[in-house]
């Protein structure tokens, strides 16, 4: 298996820091063979400015320097351009648009329904059963889209959580047999395992549900979710999470679904 991230943001998200350029030298010094640049995707809000994503205006700059870069760096590495992608449902013809320019999408599901609704963030309101209810339903349906490679983080309710109780097994359970029966990876999220080992807590990844994740014949993907270059050339994290996940006997993979393959 070679070493590969197809979660890296930028520093057109507002939130992250580094030029794609920076990302893509410290993902080499990491012995990454393999880069996917996924930022946040951009979404034409109406009266609304996203503190957290690129604007709808920046993308087209972000896949030309990303084409750019691509080239430039062919030798050393191999670079796919794609987004990080919430399951909003009344944007989903802008997703087909926005499909014809990537090689994929990730799905980041993070808020239920819009992210300027309060309370719609899975990562603070999972405390409540209902937001619980509503990270399963929307999670299996922007699966059953086919519209997205990979699950991102999908024990992100973890956060809210805090707890792993009977409903989080659940839960749990449910999106790894969605996943199962579309063949969808689920991602171990190395930016979650970062911000445990800060905070010293363990929301997520959460090692119970890599544990029911070991249970089923599920395939898993390492994503750095790097948000700072130097994610990608320290490369501890990542050696933790293989040597944990080979541990499980889980089934890692090294490849992802693009868009071009199936044309
Ligand atoms: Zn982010
Ligand atoms: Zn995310």
């Amino acid at each position: 298996m070679i070493k590969v991230n197809f979660h890296t943001h930028t520093e057109r998200c507002k939130h992250a820091v580094g030029s794609e350029e920076s990302y893509i030298q410290h993902a080499i010094a990491g012995g990454f063979k393999v880069l996917g640049f996924a930022d946040h995707t951009p979404w034409p809000f109406k009266d609304y400015v996203s503190n957290i994503r690129m604007t709808v205006d920046a993308l087209d700059n972000y896949i030309t320097t990303l084409t750019h870069l691509k080239q430039k760096y062919q030798s050393d590495i191999d670079i796919y351009i794609g987004l990080e992608v919430e399951y909003f449902p009344e944007y989903l013809e802008y997703l087909e648009i926005l499909k014809t320019k990537v090689d994929y999408f990730i799905l980041g599901n993070h808020f239920y329904q819009n992210e300027n609704i309060k309370g719609s963030y899975y990562g603070r309101n999972t405390h409540l059963d209902e937001m619980m209810d509503r990270y399963l339903e929307t999670t299996i349906a922007a699966i059953n889209t086919g519209l997205y490679s990979y699950v991102a983080h999908p024990d992100l309710f973890m956060r809210g959580r805090k707890v792993f109780d009977a409903k989080a097994e659940i839960i749990s359970r449910k999106i790894i047999e969605a996943c199962i029966a579309k063949n969808m990876p689920l991602e171990y999220n190395l930016e979650g395992k970062k911000y445990n080992q800060i905070n010293n807590v363990e929301e997520y990844p959460h090692h119970r549900f890599w544990e029911i994740v070991s249970e089923y014949p599920a395939e898993v993907i390492i994503g750095v979710d790097a948000h700072q270059p130097e994610s990608l050339s320290k490369t501890v994290l990542y050696d933790e999470a293989y040597q944990f996940l080979s541990r499980l006997n889980i089934k890692l993979i090294d490849r992802i679904k693009l868009f071009s393959k199936e044309k």
